[in-house]
């Protein structure tokens, strides 16, 4: 096990730790286990306002350098994330190497929750790419700081309806301050992405009236959505061309992007993916000269790490719906933030997430 704890001595020896330092981390775990072919890295962002809880990826990285740096970016996503919802809770995130189809084993999980177990609550794990609630089972065997579990285990089990939910309460919360009206009766919103959550924010939508647009690679998810709410299908990539109120990321992350900017012709950009502006800076300036609306992602679509955060209390699905209502309100703040202050609603959202850090620091 090798552990960096003083980021800032190491890094002026090295312009990997450097980085890390610039970021602010305050630990990074390398895990590495010959028996089992663990290599895992668990980085910890921020505690401030509580135990760093984020998910374990497993992915094909090239080298452990991309790993490394996926997993830095990932974590500090997770404290701003956190911070921005009101949660007693810090930023983290974990990323193993290999492919997860075929180098995942009981005994890998095992091994990488007995690292999880040495941190001793300062890192709580989840479920993200390449993991399934069966892993998170193998990872409670070896320790308690473990979210994600499936529902018959007293877990929270899938997130991704309360997931939409929050998506749903954000891209309200736009259209109240784009439109003076939350009713989303009658307005056009085209949902990219019809998997666990986009499936979720189609029923919402439907059963308000809106008139949905649904996109995806899958032909027959895509039929079998249409015929479940009597959604308009529309295949391809024509949808950044089509008429519509409301943009729905529900797949991919940067689909916000220079190409797609000059073809949108939406009010608001509300939906689930993570990253959803290609260069947060760049289109997060372009959107807003465009007079569009665009929901923060990383605020709208918290309503999974919600859901497991009232896990760690003993799960109460009520009051997680409760919690993800909140977004609503948290949106409009922001998007007023922005406004008076002249920034963009990516900009605003992270000062309000760093104020609270801030301030709890005080
Ligand atoms: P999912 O895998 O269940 O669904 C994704 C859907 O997107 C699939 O139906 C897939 O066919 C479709 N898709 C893939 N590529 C596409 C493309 N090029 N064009 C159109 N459709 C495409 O995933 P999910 O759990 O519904 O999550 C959706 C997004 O929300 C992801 O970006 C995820 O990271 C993000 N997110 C999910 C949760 C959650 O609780 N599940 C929480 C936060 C963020």
């Amino acid at each position: 096990m090798i552990e960096v704890k003083n980021l800032q001595q190491a890094a002026e020896k090295n312009p990997v730790l450097r980085k890390m330092s610039e970021m602010g981390h305050e630990q990074v775990l390398f895990c590495q286990d010959n028996e089992t072919g663990l290599k895992a890295i668990i980085a910890i962002h921020n505690t401030v306002l509580g135990p760093a809880l984020g998910g374990t990826r497993m992915w094909k990285y090239d080298n452990e350098l991309d790993a490394l740096k996926d997993v830095l970016r990932l974590s500090r996503g997770m404290t701003y994330k956190a911070a921005v919802t009101g949660l007693a809770l810090g930023g983290g995130k974990a990323v193993i190497v290999g492919d997860a189809s075929t180098e995942k084993t009981e005994a890998l999980m095992r091994k990488f929750g007995e690292y999880v177990d040495s941190l001793g609550g300062k890192y709580i794990t989840a479920e993200d790419v390449g993991m399934s609630t069966k892993d998170m089972m193998y990872v409670k065997m070896e320790t308690d700081h473990v979210t994600g579990i499936p529902v018959e285990m007293g877990g929270s089990g899938d997130p991704s309806s309360v997931t939409a939910y929050g998506v749903y309460m954000g891209m309200k919360a736009s259209a109240k301050f784009k439109w003076g009206s939350d009713d989303l009766n009658g307005k056009r919103v085209v949902v990219q992405g019809i998997g666990h959550v986009g499936e979720n924010l189609v029923k919402h939508l439907t059963e308000e009236g809106a008139t949905v647009i649904i996109n995806d690679i899958n032909e027959a998810r895509l039929q079998e959505v249409s015929e479940m709410y009597g959604a308009e299908i529309m295949m391809g990539d024509a949808i950044y061309d089509t008429e519509m109120d409301i943009y729905a990321p529900c797949a991919l992350g940067a689909t916000v992007n220079d190409d797609t900017l000059s073809r949108l012709k939406c009010s608001i950009i509300a939906g689930a993916a993570n990253n959803q502006l290609e260069d947060e800076k760049v289109h997060g300036e372009a959107v807003k000269s465009k007079g569009m609306v665009y929901a923060p992602d990383f605020l709208i679509n918290a309503g999974g790490l919600i859901n497991v955060y009232s896990e760690l209390h003993g799960y109460d699905r009520e009051q997680a719906l409760e919690r993800t209502r909140k977004i609503y309100d948290t949106t409009l703040e922001i998007l007023v933030k922005a406004e008076q202050e002249d920034i963009t609603t990516h900009e605003a959202a992270l000062i309000m997430a760093e104020h609270r850090i801030a301030n709890a620091q005080a």
